[in-house]
């Protein structure tokens, strides 16, 4: 993976040589995929990238967001009864917890989990090259005076 100065993964680099011509639009998008720290949709990552340069097109975001995760960049997730979310993939590994009420997406790791599942996979024959997780849950109600 190439590193740029800033220490993130340089995709714009690595898109380079891949032989992708670097718009100004694609430059705008990788940009502001390279630094999300959440899990925006499509459509909000369309937004923020519209609000940086007005004449980006949706395709563009689609296409561009298409090459990125073809290269590993940002991952793709089909949390269930929304649109897919992206996240920048240079992070730590972790789990997700989705709110089911307000769409949100709250990220844990839990080193027990992460054994448990090894030894299960070890029983089984396997060793894990990947994973994930999704919790899908309700805040609790905190009571009142109890
Ligand atoms: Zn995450």
């Amino acid at each position: 993976m190439i590193q740029g100065a800033n220490n993130r993964p340089d995709y714009e680099r690595q898109l380079r040589r891949a032989g992708v011509r670097i718009t100004r639009p694609r430059q705008v998008i990788i940009e502001l995929l390279g630094k999300m720290e959440d899990h925006p949709d499509a459509m909000e990552i369309y937004r923020r990238a519209v609000a940086v340069d007005p004449t980006i097109s949706l395709s563009t975001v689609y296409r561009t967001m298409k090459l990125l995760e073809g290269f590993g960049a940002i991952h793709r997730h089909a949390f269930e009864g929304g649109p897919s979310r992206f996240e920048n993939a240079s992070g730590e590994h972790h789990d997700h917890l989705i709110d089911i009420e307000t769409g949100d997406v709250i990220e844990f790791k839990s080193d027990r989990i992460e054994q448990l599942q090894d030894e299960i996979a070890r029983e089984l024959g396997y060793d894990i090259v990947h994973h994930r997780l999704e919790l899908y849950g309700r805040r609790r109600k905190v009571r009142k005076g109890g």
